[in-house]
C-alpha cells in the first residue's frame, strides 16, 4: 500500500519514534509546528476519522491513552497541550492514515474565540 505512515510502521521509512505498543505508534512530526509535535497513529490503516467504525473503538481509545502517556513522559501534561485531527481537504489532511497531532511545549494560539 502506498501509505507513508504504513511504511513508517513497517520500518521501511525511518522515524523518530517516541512510543510503540501492539496497536499504536507515535513519532516526531518532520515539520514541527510547536516545540513538541508528535503524531500518534493506529497501526491499522484507517484513512480518515470518517472511516472509523464501531469495532475501531478500542484502538481509538488506545491512541488517546498513548497521547496522555506521551504528554506525561514529555513533561507537558500539566502545562497543557493540544490534540488535533485533520479530516479531508477542508480540514487540511495531507496524509490519509488516521493520526492525532499532539502539540505543546509553548503557549499555543487560540483556534476559536
Ligand atoms: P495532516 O495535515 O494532518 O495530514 O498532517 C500530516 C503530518 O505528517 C504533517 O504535519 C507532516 O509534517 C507529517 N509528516 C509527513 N511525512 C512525515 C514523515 O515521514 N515523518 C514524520 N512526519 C511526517
Amino acid at each position: 500500500m502506498d501509505c507513508i505512515f504504513c511504511k513508517i510502521i513497517e520500518g521501511s521509512i525511518p522515524s523518530a519514534k517516541v512510543y510503540e505498543s501492539e496497536n499504536v505508534i507515535a513519532f516526531k512530526d518532520i515539520q514541527p509546528a510547536a516545540p513538541v509535535h508528535i503524531l500518534i497513529i493506529p497501526k491499522k490503516h484507517i484513512p480518515t476519522m470518517n472511516d472509523v467504525t464501531e469495532e475501531d473503538g478500542p484502538v481509538i481509545a488506545e491512541v488517546f491513552a498513548a497521547a496522555r502517556e506521551i504528554a506525561q513522559q514529555l513533561g507537558i501534561a500539566e502545562s497543557g497541550y493540544r490534540l488535533i485531527n485533520n479530516v479531508n481537504s477542508d480540514g487540511g489532511q495531507v496524509v490519509y492514515h488516521l493520526h492525532i497531532h499532539l502539540l505543546g511545549g509553548e503557549k499555543l494560539g487560540a483556534l476559536v474565540g
